[in-house]
């Protein structure tokens, strides 16, 4: 754990004024209570079903169900919150601001936390947990940019009784609204929310990239990861579970991200709040 911590506050001084980019997944949010999507740890609910029930497919085949389904997980995900590994990314990114360094953060969560850490370069590339949106195309509250804020939707009458009947509807025109979530059947760049552009853009500039738990495999990891080793950029990855690294020039650190960016920032006289006062969900 020291030594992870050193190599890190170490090639983050390096960066300079470079670009970071980090890329965070499922595994950071584990120490909030929220399980994971993939993972192996016991509460990942989400494992066995999400492919075949987070897509337009089954949204289009029963609404009702697909509406439960995201309901019952998603009343969950919105009350935790961020814990000291999403606390330090916002102070690290306010700290090589102040350096005049680039920085951008992707997330393939779609929980709250990283906003509500105080991350404010921030993609959200899968959607956002906390937002609704109208399911026809144009529509002021549909894609290709318009959402809703799930707070606003009333969703007594669905609570009292799931069927299509009362599920909430666009205040616009009517329609079915739907999660605003990227779904396994759908590409990113369906919504302007998800900011494809703006990732894009940051595998092709980026000057060090850090991966903090999440699996390297697939999506958007394997742009980033492909992007930073073909222009030979360091790439480090945060993950206390990893057996071997996808590629051998990623530099693991193999140490829960609650324990380690904290010690990082540490290291570097960053102010992280939060980290003192984590009791933790572990
Ligand atoms: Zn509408």
């Amino acid at each position: 754990m020291n030594d992870a911590a050193d190599t890190l506050a170490r090639q983050l001084e390096a960066i300079g004024n470079g670009h970071l980019v980090v890329v965070t997944g499922a595994g950071i949010s584990l120490a909030s209570g929220i399980p994971t999507f993939r993972g192996t740890d016991p509460g990942a609910i989400w494992k066995k079903d999400v492919t075949e029930l987070g897509t337009r497919r089954f949204f289009e085949s029963d609404p009702a169900g697909s509406w439960s389904w995201y309901t019952s997980r998603f009343d969950m995900v919105l009350d935790k919150q961020p814990n000291p590994a999403h606390h330090a990314l916002a102070a690290i990114e306010g700290w090589h601001a102040a350096r005049s360094g680039r920085f951008l953060l992707v997330t393939q969560n779609v929980d709250p936390l990283h906003e509500r850490a105080g991350s404010e370069r921030l993609v959200k590339v899968h959607g956002s947990a906390d937002r609704v949106r109208c399911t026809r195309q144009g529509c002021e509250h549909g894609a290709p940019r318009g959402s809703l804020a799930r707070a606003d939707c009333d969703m007594t009458a669905f609570a009292h009784e799931p069927v299509i009947e009362n599920l909430p509807r666009c205040p616009a025109c009517g329609s079915l609204l739907r999660q605003h979530v990227l779904w396994f059947d759908e590409f990113y760049d369906e919504h302007a929310d998800y900011q494809w552009g703006r990732v894009l853009l940051a595998a092709q500039t980026l000057s060090c990239l850090l991966f903090v738990g999440t699996s390297l495999s697939v999506g958007v990891t394997d742009l980033f990861l492909r992007a930073a080793i073909e222009m030979d950029r360091p790439v480090l990855a945060i993950d206390p579970g990893a057996a071997r690294p996808p590629d051998p020039r990623v530099t693991m650190l193999r140490a829960p991200s609650e324990d380690l960016l904290p010690a990082a920032c540490a290291r570097l006289g960053i102010e992280a709040p939060g980290a003192g006062a984590w009791a933790g969900e572990r």
